[in-house]
C-alpha cells in the first residue's frame, strides 16, 4: 500500500524514541521483563497541587474548545514565568500554547522555513528536529560534535555552515541527548555571529530548563539583538512530570506567534482545556516546589555515570542537565557478542534490548552514530538492574 502514500510520508523517518518505546512496550506486554530507558519520561507522580487544579477544572465544567492560542489566563501565567525565570518580557499576544513542545517547534518551522531553506542543527540534536524540517521541505544542515567538545558546537563552526539559504538555527540547552548546557558566554558568541547575518531565526528549545545541575540556564532571547529573531519554546512535560498532558508553548515576536496560531487553527485547534488549566497552577507556583525531582535526577545521574564508567569501552561526558547519558560505545563496533555482529550503534542498542532486555535509543537518530542514549528518568532500582544486565552481556 506504500504506493498510495505520499513520498514525503514514505521518506519520513519514524521517531526513534517513540519506536523504541513502542517496541519495549510490546515486549513487556508479551511477558518479557524489559527495563525501559528509552523515553525521556519522568517516573514521578504529578504534584498534588497540579492534579487538584485539573480536577477543579473538570468540576468547574471546563469542557469547551479553548482559544486556538490558549486561555488568556494561561498565556498571562506563561508571560509571568518567562519574566520570573528567564528575564524575557513577552505579552500574551506573543504566546501560543500547543499540544506539547513538539507541536510548538513544528508550528514555528512550518511558519518560517520555505522549501529549500536550510536549518542548522547542532549535533547531537533531538530526533524530531530533522524530521520536522524535512516535513516543511527545508534542508537540515547538521554540525557534528563529539565527547571531546562535551558535545557542544562553537560559534565558528556555526558561521562556517551559514549560507544564503540559512533560515534558522535550532539550539537546545540543556541538551537532549547529551545533557550539555551551553553557557551564557557560549550563547553570546553564537549570537555575535548571527548578528552579522539578517534573516536568520533562532529556535531556542528550553524544555529541560529546570533539569539543570549547576550551569546557569540562559535564554537566547535575552541576548542583545536576539529578541526579535528568537522563538523560545518550553512546556510542562519534563519539569512537572506531565508528559502525557501535552502542553507546550512558545514566546516569539507577535507576527510569528500569529502565524503559528493560524496554522494550529487549521490542524489541531487549541490544546486540551483541562491540561491548560492545570498548567496555570504548575507555572504559578514557586519553582522550588519541583526541585525535589531535580535533586533525585542528579542522584540518579551520579549513580548511572558511575555504573557505566565501570563498563569496559564506554566513554561518557558528565551531563549538566536533562536526564540522559549518551555514552560512546564505538569500542564494541566490529566485535561479535552472543552471535550478534555489532557494526554500529543501532546493532548495539538492539543487542542490549534482545539480550539484556534494556531499551535505549541509538545515537544515529541524534546525529551521533557512535553513541546510544540512556534515559535515567527511571527508579534507582531499575537503573542498577539495567546497567548490571548490560555489563553482564558485555563482560
Ligand atoms: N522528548 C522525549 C524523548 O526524547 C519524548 C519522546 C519524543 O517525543 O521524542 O525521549
Amino acid at each position: 500500500m506504500k504506493e498510495y502514500l505520499t513520498d514525503k510520508i514514505n521518506d519520513l523517518p519514524a521517531s526513534a524514541t517513540l519506536t523504541m518505546a513502542a517496541k519495549a512496550r510490546e515486549l513487556k506486554n508479551s511477558g518479557i521483563d524489559i527495563i525501559g530507558l528509552s523515553l525521556g519520561e519522568p517516573d514521578f507522580d504529578i504534584p498534588t497541587y497540579i492534579k487538584e487544579g485539573a480536577i477543579k477544572a473538570i468540576n468547574d465544567n471546563y469542557n469547551s474548545y479553548t482559544p486556538v492560542d490558549g486561555y488568556i489566563d494561561l498565556k498571562e501565567s506563561i508571560c509571568n514565568k518567562f519574566k520570573r525565570d528567564n528575564k524575557i518580557i513577552y505579552s500574551p499576544n506573543q504566546i501560543v500554547v500547543s499540544t506539547g513542545a513538539k507541536q510548538s517547534i513544528a508550528n514555528a518551522v512550518q511558519a518560517l522555513v520555505k522549501p529549500g531553506e536550510e536549518v542548522i542543527l547542532l549535533s547531537p540534536y533531538w530526533v524530531s528536529y530533522s524530521a520536522i524540517v524535512l516535513m516543511a521541505d527545508g534542508i537540515p544542515k547538521i554540525i557534528e560534535s563529539d565527547i571531546n567538545t562535551n558535545f557542544k558546537v562553537s560559534a565558528e563552526q556555526i558561521e562556517k555552515e551559514i549560507s544564503n539559504k540559512t533560515k534558522m538555527v535550532i539550539i537546545n540547552s540543556p541538551n537532549n541527548p547529551s545533557g550539555s548546557v551551553y553557557t551564557k558566554e557560549e550563547l553570546e558568541q553564537i549570537a555575535a555571529v548571527l548578528k552579522k547575518y539578517s534573516g536568520i531565526f533562532i529556535l531556542s528549545d528550553e524544555i529541560y530548563e529546570h533539569i539543570n545541575y549547576g550551569v546557569e540556564h540562559f535564554s537566547f532571547a535575552r541576548i542583545d539583538g536576539m529578541y526579535d529573531r528568537t522563538i523560545t519554546v518550553n512546556g510542562v512535560a519534563k519539569a512537572f512530570a506531565m508528559t502525557g498532558w501535552r502542553i507546550g508553548y512558545l514566546g516569539a515576536p507577535e507576527w510569528i506567534a500569529k502565524a503559528c496560531t493560524k496554522l494550529q487553527g487549521q490542524v489541531t485547534s487549541g490544546a486540551n482545556c483541562i491540561a491548560q488549566k492545570a498548567t496555570i497552577i504548575a507555572l504559578n507556583e514557586p519553582v522550588e516546589k519541583i526541585k525535589y525531582m531535580v535533586k533525585e535526577f542528579e542522584e540518579r545521574k551520579k549513580l548511572i555515570t558511575k555504573l557505566l564508567n565501570d563498563i569496559k569501552g564506554f566513554k561518557l561526558n558528565n551531563p549538566d542537565g536533562a536526564f540522559y547519558v549518551f555514552p560512546d560505545v564505538s569500542y564494541y563496533f566490529g566485535k561479535k557478542i552472543d552471535d550478534i555482529n555489532i557494526n554500529n550503534a543501532s546493532d548495539f542498542a538492539m543487542l542490549i534490548l534482545e539480550k539484556a532486555h534494556v531499551a535505549t535509543v541509538t545515537g544515529d537518530a541524534f546525529g551521533c552514530p557512535k553513541n546510544i542514549r540512556i534515559s535515567y528518568a527511571a527508579s534507582k532500582e531499575n537503573i542498577i538492574e539495567a546497567i548490571s544486565r548490560i555489563k553482564k552481556i558485555l563482560d
